[in-house]
């Protein structure tokens, strides 16, 4: 009863502390997991991004600078304007300067628009007469009446088949500052796109370019498979409207069941918007892992402890019952109550000395009865035999169940004659009685080895005596006692 009261408080115990450390450890784990994408957030959002974008931009216009140097030489060149001056009359020198020019800097396009003539001129010939009332030459009339020396334009190249082109054009003075046209050079968008895939890469972000519609104008070819109005995008077309007014700064959405951080930019030479944009899980992917490391060590520790906790409570317990002084089969002393019973008896005997004597008794044949009957068969022979010790016996002496199925009895007050007298009819007694298990009849015997206290004598070797006479007792052909 007390001891399976224990048990339970014990198991009460553990489930406690598994509790409190899965519970302790998941929330500081979890908490610092979440406190850390809180900060990678912020950094992606608050410096990562903006300084990627910065340094995009950057490099972007540099970008653009050459092909405007370009542009710029041409407007500056004295064969341009002193052709135009001497009336434009041989279209082939045109062309072939604008051809050298295209072919020398590995431009899409080169080109010249004449003011007087309104021709537009390029590499393959005169291309067309610009018109104030054609949409599509509506980019002229504004270089014309533009204060800066030059615009970076993005439209359809007409000269080559409407492929989406930044133009540079720029305008072109006579040697005394009267306007003669504009000039310049087109780059094209493939080249755009492969240089934006080199951004991608080396900032391990995606990249792409919005006009003020909302319409992807361009990007890396590996992102192609998107929809191009991100009005219609997932997650970004709630805040593309804001996005667009507000002309840049820090979003979140999400889509497709991550969250994605991103940065606008907005580049006014372009007219264009600069989105750059990680996916949160991708910079997540480390502490996430670092969080299952650490589950996985909590868990680990969790299960160390516990076992721990385990082993030291089960091995409290046996202590503790070995501490219990009767033996739980037979009520009999067991052998740790003897020790103390014993240290008192010896000390009594030293005051009033009189003869002490041990029997040592050990069942015949015992495992074969376990054997033949079974181990609960085994377990009413002890009983069996640990009442006839005590029918057997005087209230002054003490029977202890010393081992399995070996018992020891201490006669206070016996010398050894009456003590193998005693031993006898105990052997007698044993060999006589009657247990019937499954309706077979259990035989049981036992050898007894007696001893008697020497006076100069420790009781351990006493008790070694009677083991002796019990071994000769095995040896002479069991039921039977034996004196040392
Ligand atoms: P021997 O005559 O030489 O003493 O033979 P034995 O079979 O008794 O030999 P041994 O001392 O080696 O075997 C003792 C057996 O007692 C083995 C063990 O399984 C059994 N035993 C010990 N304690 C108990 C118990 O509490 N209940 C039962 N049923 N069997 C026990
Ligand atoms: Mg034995
Ligand atoms: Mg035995």
């Amino acid at each position: 009863m007390v001891s399976s009261h224990r048990v339970f408080h014990g198991r009460r115990l553990l489930v406690l502390l598994s509790l409190l450390l899965s519970l302790g450890f998941f929330a500081t784990t979890l908490g610092s997991y979440l406190v850390s994408k809180e900060v990678i957030r912020e950094a992606i959002l608050g410096r990562e991004l903006p300084l990627a974008s910065s340094n995009i931009y950057v490099e972007l216009q540099k970008d653009l600078v050459q092909p405007v140097v370009i542009s710029s030489t041409m407007a500056h060149d004295t064969f341009l304007r002193d052709w135009v001056l001497r009336g434009e009359r041989d279209v082939s020198e045109m062309n072939r300067y604008l051809m050298e020019v295209k072919t020398r800097h590995g431009a899409f396009s080169s080109f010249f628009v004449s003011d007087r003539s309104l021709n537009y001129y390029t590499g393959g010939g005169v291309l067309k007469k610009i018109s104030p009332t054609e949409p599509r030459d509506a980019w002229y009339y504004r270089v014309r009446n533009l204060r800066e020396t030059y615009e970076i334009n993005v439209d359809p190249d007409l000269a080559n088949q409407d492929a989406m082109t930044i133009f540079i054009n720029y305008r072109v003075f006579d040697f005394d500052g009267n306007y003669l046209g504009a000039t310049g050079i087109g780059l094209t968008m493939e080249a755009m796109h492969s240089r934006i895939k080199g951004y991608q890469q080396r900032y391990q972000r995606t990249i792409y370019f919005v006009n003020d519609q909302g319409q992807v104008v361009l990007r890396g070819q590996d992102a192609a498979s998107q929809a191009a109005d991100l009005h219609t995008r997932p997650g970004l077309r709630d805040i593309i409207d804001q996005i667009l007014q507000a002309r840049g700064g820090a979003y979140q959405y999400e889509a497709g069941d991550t969250n994605h951080l991103l940065n606008v930019h907005y580049i006014p030479e372009l007219k264009w918007y600069l989105f750059v944009e990680k996916d949160e899980s991708e910079a997540l992917v480390k502490i996430r892992n670092t969080l299952y490391l650490n589950l996985g060590v909590c868990l680990a520790i969790t299960l160390v402890v516990l076992m721990l906790t385990n082993l030291s409570l089960s091995r409290y317990q046996r202590r503790l019952e070995d501490m219990a002084s009767t033996d739980k089969l037979t009520g009999m002393l067991n052998r740790h109550a003897f020790t103390i019973l014993m240290d008192k008896l010896m000390a009594d005997c030293a005051r009033t000395p009189r003869p002490l004597s041990i029997l040592m008794i050990d069942l015949d044949h015992f495992k074969r009865v376990n054997d033949q009957h079974g181990h609960a068969a085994g377990d009413q022979v002890l009983c069996l035999v640990a009442g006839i010790l005590q029918q057997s016996l005087r209230k002054s002496d003490v029977p202890v169940r010393w081992g399995g199925e070996e018992f020891l009895v201490v006669l206070d007050n016996c010398a050894l004659d009456e003590a193998r007298l005693i031993a006898e009819k105990i052997r007698e007694r044993i060999a006589q009685a009657h247990l019937d298990v499954d309706e077979k009849t259990v035989a049981m015997e036992a050898s007894v080895g007696v001893s008697q206290l020497r006076p100069d004598e420790a009781l351990d070797q006493a008790i070694q005596r009677a083991d002796g006479g019990l071994y000769q007792a095995k040896q002479g052909g069991r039921n039977q006692v034996g004196v040392a």
